[in-house]
């Protein structure tokens, strides 16, 4: 039984980037009995949480919550926005931006890609380029993946912003969050992001099954003109405040609105969104430093070269001529310590992915690493000592 009490097994490490360890006290919230979604309680409930999810953004003016995953709330933010055979700007930066590139083009919209790049994010410059390049402004949107959970790259989003006003562009500005709400800086309102797409089971440390669409007034604006048809996923029936069933497109996800709440609470009570992209900032200097002791006798190489550019969430760590598979699978099934895989190209099979997001501490994360770091030994596969490197990290940040 994965994670469960087979034997005396101890913890499951969760440190895929996506799902990630879920809190007790989220699990617990969806113990709580059904009750009817037209109660006041319900109501009051999901209100409040209406009320609140803007500044979880930074300031949006609408946020629509979907019962869905990431890609529920990725193919809502095109359709809500567009009309049929528009032309949208989606960088090719990784797996995720490729994806959500080809659901576009699947959906019949036209698709303008940058150069692929796997080990940097997406240049502003070379978004201003294109858009300045489009004197007719056929681009409707441009669509940004903050982080890339693929490769480990995080995109300067105020930089992005700056290239779209250089370049004079009308284009909306729409931003996959999936794998940044709640882990990198996102300040819709400041960086004038029209939408941000996200989901539950990353940073917000709940399962998969919610997603978001926050929303500026522009793209409200943008959503009412908007032609592409749609129904379930429409935002429109969702921001007019009417019953509660319409604004979730169907029957409310109430157990998942319960862990929603605790889990907007347990954020709240550990000082919020700025502590919360705080402590991703100190797991995820830890995690660097387990690399590059590593690397000091091995092929490990973190995937995005320039410190800089690396987000907090997840770190992707190169194998070289090594093959990642065994390691990954020694990892899990021996010491029960998942990680996801290298992704695209060159990455599959020679590079592994080391979640450090959601709900972690200072001896889950080391433990992870641990895990890995004997897994390594086991196989026999060369490696420099990473434990020790995080340790000092981890011990330099504590604030103590
Ligand atoms: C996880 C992820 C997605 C996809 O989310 P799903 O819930 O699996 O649909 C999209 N974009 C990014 C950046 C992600 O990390």
């Amino acid at each position: 039984m994965i994670g469960g009490p087979r034997s005396v097994g101890g913890r499951y490490f969760v440190q895929n980037p996506g799902p990630t360890n879920i809190p007790d006290r989220v699990l617990e919230a969806f113990r709580r009995p059904a009750i009817d979604f037209a109660d006041p309680e319900f109501v009051a409930l999901a209100d409040g949480i209406w009320a609140e999810l803007p500044g979880i953004f930074g300031g949006a003016d609408e946020v629509v919550v979907l019962t869905t995953v990431g890609h529920g709330a990725w193919e809502s933010a095109l359709i809500n926005t567009l009309d049929p055979g528009d032309t949208v700007l989606i960088p090719d930066c990784g797996l995720f931006g490729r994806r959500w590139a080809r659901m576009a083009r699947d959906l019949g919209y036209e698709v303008v890609m940058t150069e692929r790049h796997m080990r940097r994010p997406t240049d502003p410059a070379e978004i201003a380029d294109i858009l300045a390049a489009d004197t007719d402004h056929r681009i409707r949107s441009v669509c940004i993946v903050h982080t890339e959970t693929s490769t480990g790259a995080v995109t300067d989003l105020a930089a992005m912003r700056a290239a779209i006003d250089v370049a004079g562009h009308p284009a909306l500005y729409v931003v996959d969050g999936v794998c940044s709400l709640g882990i990198e800086p996102l300040r819709m309102r400041d960086w004038g992001i029209d939408v941000v797409v996200a989901a539950s089971q990353k940073g917000l440390m709940m399962p998969p099954g919610l997603s978001f669409c926050a929303l500026s007034d522009r793209a409200v604006e943008r959503n009412r003109s908007a032609t592409t048809p749609r129904f379930h996923l429409s935002w429109a029936p969702r921001f007019e405040k009417g019953p509660i069933y319409n604004r979730f497109g169907g029957t409310p996800p109430i157990q998942h609105m319960f862990a929603l709440r605790t889990a907007l609470d347990m954020i709240a009570e550990s000082g919020g969104i700025d502590a919360s992209i705080a402590r991703h900032r100190r797991w995820a200097a830890a995690v660097h430093a387990a690399a590059d002791g590593w690397s000091a006798a091995g092929p490990w190489e973190i995937n995005i070269v320039e410190p800089k550019h690396r987000t907090a969430a997840i770190t992707c760590v190169r194998t070289g001529d090594l093959a990642a598979g065994p390691l990954i699978s020694v990892a899990r099934d021996r010491f029960r310590v998942s990680v996801g895989s290298g992704m695209m190209t060159e990455m599959e099979g020679r590079a592994f992915r080391i979640g450090h997001l959601g709900d972690l501490n200072e001896p889950m994360l080391l433990g992870a690493l641990g895990g890995l770091e004997t897994a390594m030994t086991v196989l026999g596969l060369p490696h420099g000592d990473g434990l020790p490197a995080a340790v000092a990290s981890l011990a330099a940040t504590s604030g103590l």
